[in-house]
């Protein structure tokens, strides 16, 4: 799939780029031929003039340079009465070419003779009855004309066979993201069918343990009935963190702003933990600044302290501490939850925020948990522009400090 894509994408970019070559050449070449036309013209005009008021006799010294050229004087009659001493052909063989000229209706034009095109201006003498002719050999235009074709020619295939490398090239670092994410997504998927599987299974089972005893009362199998209960509750939470996340990326995710008092709103989180810590046997403690206004998704900043919350008491066994944390520091918030619990091995540190990433499966399955649950927080965290930051030490404890910049209406 994505070789073809490649292809697709380098071809575009070889197609344009030999487009936009093309026009250059064509350009370059039409641009030049009407400047070496222009220039015949001026050399013309300049020898027709001059030769006519008596000012050049030779063209000998001028041939030296580039273009060769002669001029002619005829009388009324077309006979030859007087040219420059650099002549192609001796006079006698010129007389017809004249001929040819006087009858054409055009004071200008081109004429073909001995294999050479030289173009002409027939201007009238001011002196005397007659005509001076001058003639500029066009063979040197189209030398160049013909080198610079052949140039524009190899130098446009030299860079059209580069651009072909540059194109598969830029195809490969365009398609980089593009199959990162889709790796993402099909990862996203196999994980999100094999953390289902589980608990569907464990349904499965336990509802097949219930049917197989009929006659039992609804009390006397409720073991199963609660296995069973705890894993739709598992797999409802597990679907809409998944709903969550595919709302995120397909930018469906909305935030609802507003200005609300950030210490009141922890306040409330932290009192619903209570508790539970109790029970857990952890102490909680808080230090949150007062008065501290916030623009932002209230709901939202509440399930990220939630989430945050609910691992640190998870991963922190009894008799430890939690301490959550609420500075103003300038225009920005800073929420900090630490807890001296079980702690995170440097290793993971930067794959926590991963979809379904969990540091030690195994130990991690004896708790609740789907490895969603940073991965959202993360989202809401840069979504309010905000940034985190996790430290932690095996054995000793986690910190994370999170800092929310203010945001304008
Ligand atoms: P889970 O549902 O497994 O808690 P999370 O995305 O919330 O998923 O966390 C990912 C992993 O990061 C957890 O499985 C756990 O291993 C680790 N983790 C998160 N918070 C803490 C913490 N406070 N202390 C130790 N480990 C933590």
């Amino acid at each position: 799939m994505f070789d073809k894509l490649r292809r697709k994408l380098t071809l575009i970019n070889v197609l344009v780029t030999a487009l936009l070559l093309l026009v250059f050449v064509i350009g370059t070449f039409v641009i030049m031929q009407e400047q070496l036309f222009n220039q015949s013209q001026q050399l013309m005009q300049i020898v027709a003039t001059d030769a006519g008021s008596g000012s050049v006799s030779d063209t000998r010294e001028h041939n030296k340079h580039l273009t060769k050229y002669f001029y002619l004087k005829t009388d009324a009659l077309g006979k030859i009465t007087e040219s420059s001493s650099d002549l192609p052909l001796v006079i006698d063989q010129l007389a017809p070419l004249v001929q040819e000229i006087f009858n054409r209706p055009n004071s200008k034009g081109e004429v073909d003779f001995h294999d050479e095109t030289y173009t002409y201006l027939r201007v009238p003498l001011k002196q005397s009855p007659g005509f001076v002719i001058s003639f500029v050999d066009l063979k040197q235009d189209r030398e160049i004309l013909g080198k610079l074709l052949i140039s524009l020619t190899i130098g446009g295939l030299i860079c059209l066979v580069l651009a072909y490398y540059a194109s598969r090239f830029m195809a490969d670092r365009a398609m980089a993201p593009i199959k990162k994410s889709w790796q993402r997504q099909q990862d996203f998927v196999a994980d999100a069918s094999h953390e289902l599987r589980t608990p569907l299974t464990v349904v499965q089972v336990n509802l097949e343990l219930v049917k197989g005893n009929p006659d039992e009362t609804v009390a006397s199998q409720s073991k199963w009935l609660d296995y069973s209960l705890i894993e739709t509750e598992r797999m409802s939470k597990l679907v809409g963190d998944l709903l969550f996340l595919a709302r995120a990326d397909s930018q469906q995710q909305t935030l609802e702003m507003k200005q609300f008092s950030l210490d009141t709103a922890m306040s409330g989180v932290i009192d619903s933990f209570r508790t539970l810590a109790e029970t857990s046997g952890i102490l909680l403690e808080t230090s949150l600044d007062s008065d501290v206004t916030y623009w932002g998704d209230e709901f939202r900043i509440k399930q990220l302290l939630v989430i945050l919350l609910d691992n640190a008491l998870k991963y922190t066994p009894s008799g430890g501490k939690v301490t959550i944390g609420l500075q103003k520091i300038d225009s920005s918030a800073e929420i900090t939850v630490s807890d001296n619990g079980e702690g995170i091995e440097a290793e993971h540190l930067s794959k926590i925020f991963e979809r379904f990433y969990r540091v030690d499966k195994a130990r991690s399955h004896q708790k609740e948990g789907t490895g969603l649950g940073l991965a959202i927080a993360d989202w809401i965290i840069k979504s309010h522009r905000g940034q985190v930051e996790v430290s932690s030490s095996p054995g000793k404890g986690t910190s994370f400090v999170i800092r929310l910049p203010h945001q304008s209406r």
